[in-house]
């Protein structure tokens, strides 16, 4: 008996119709080839892994029968406690003060964004973002079939907005992904204004937090939430960090920091996904920021610092009228807005065709109102030599695309 092929489409639930494959990752299939330079990839360099560090820190674990035992056992949903207490004395010292308690470990901060839209976004659920936002939340959200909203302009002024109360907001504080770009103190204190005016939840998403290489910290949304509302645990803010950028992203170490009530939930929740992070790993997270860390991060403020400014000293020489970039003060990412009527996506095409030279287009990155004329460089993967030749060979194709 011969069978009917499954029309396994049919079968999905409603929610997988907003989720499809990511037009990035798709695309960063294809950029093997060794003669392409590409600013694309918005990873962290792997030269400055502590890998001996590392090595040596796993090497202890298992050498020793009592902590093996307990690094290669199952353990709880909120995660190692020794770390859990390193992250609140290190969110304290950063105007954050907070507790164990109000810390839960995820598997990266991306598990966290699953998690709080599993916990906050109902289908038709307003949720507002940035213009533009950093494309991973949105794939986190989808699933939950949120309505987005862009955050309007006049909002980081402290203009009333026509959002409605009880949204989720997601936002990137410092050097976003896309951008670059960093809020201002001023820019954060009206966010908060907003979301207390309008009852908003607030994510703040601190992933790059940690690589600012030039000016002073700005205090956190959190902070300034805290400072206000008397305590974490009367805050409306989650912040999200990671060891992903600074000490590796393959270790799968992120974690929420918000009010205990909030936390509670999603322990449960992680323990449905996939009970806890691993162990072995977040033990082996704490001994490597245990000693060390800030020497480390000053090592990695160095290096991002130092091609970062290679990169905005090409975009300066190369680049033709018309073309105006942002100017990080950390991060690992350059915005481009490209002269009116550039297509990021068509201008991609030809970059890899005749430039051999490839980024990420803008338009993935916008949640509501897209825009097509810009594109997103990164330039933590490239030497020097290959950002001043990169970046040249950009302008090139620019200016010739202009002229046509
Ligand atoms: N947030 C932002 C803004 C990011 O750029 C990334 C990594 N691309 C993440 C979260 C997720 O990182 P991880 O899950 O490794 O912590």
């Amino acid at each position: 008996m011969t069978s009917q092929p499954i029309d396994w489409a049919e079968r999905f639930s409603e929610r997988m119709n907003r989720v499809r494959a990511s037009e990035i990752r798709e695309l960063l299939k294809l950029l093997d080839q060794p003669d392409i330079l590409s600013f694309a990839g918005g990873i962290p360099d792997p030269g400055l892994f502590p890998a001996e560090r590392i090595q040596a820190d796993y090497a202890a674990i298992l050498a020793d029968p009592a902590l093996a035992a307990q690094a290669l056992q199952y353990s709880v949903s909120e995660g190692y406690l020794p770390l859990r207490a390193w992250i609140a004395e290190r969110m304290t010292r950063d105007g954050m003060p907070c507790e164990p308690t109000n810390i839960m470990l995820t598997a990266g901060s991306q598990q966290a964004l699953d998690l709080i839209g599993k916990l906050f976004i109902g289908p038709g659920d307003t949720v507002v973002v940035a213009r533009p936002t950093y494309l991973g939340a949105l794939q986190a959200f989808n699933g939950y079939q949120p309505a987005y909203r862009d955050l309007p302009e006049g909002a980081l002024r402290g203009e009333p907005t026509d959002l409605p109360r009880g949204a989720l907001g997601y936002f990137v504080p410092d050097f976003a992904n896309p951008t670059g770009v960093s809020l201002t103190l001023e820019q954060r204190q009206a966010l908060l204004e907003m979301a207390n005016a309008l009852d908003m939840t607030l994510i703040e998403d601190a992933a790059y937090r940690e690589l600012r290489f030039e000016g002073e910290a700005t205090p956190t949304l959190l902070a300034l939430d805290i400072a206000q509302s008397g305590g974490v645990d009367n805050a409306r803010t989650l912040f999200l960090g990671t060891l992903s950028k600074t000490l590796s992203p393959a270790l799968r170490i992120g974690w929420v920091c918000g009010p205990k009530t909030v936390i509670e939930k999603l322990v449960l929740l992680k323990q449905g996904a996939d009970l806890h992070v691993s162990t072995i790993n977040q033990m082996v997270a704490h001994r490597a920021v245990s000693e060390g860390y800030d020497q480390h991060l000053h090592r990695l403020r160095g290096a991002y610092g130092h091609k970062g400014r290679v990169m905005l000293a090409a975009l300066e020489r190369s680049m033709p009228e018309g073309v105006t970039w942002s100017h990080p003060e950390g991060g690992m990412f350059v915005w481009i807005d490209l002269p009116e009527g550039m297509e990021g996506a068509t201008l991609l095409a030809r970059a890899i065709e005749e430039e051999r030279v490839a980024f990420v287009p803008g338009a993935p990155f916008f949640a509501e109102v897209p825009s097509a004329n810009a594109i997103r460089l990164s330039y933590s993967l490239p030497t020097d030599a290959q950002i001043e030749e990169g970046v040249g060979r950009l302008a090139r194709l620019i200016r010739r695309v202009t002229a046509e």
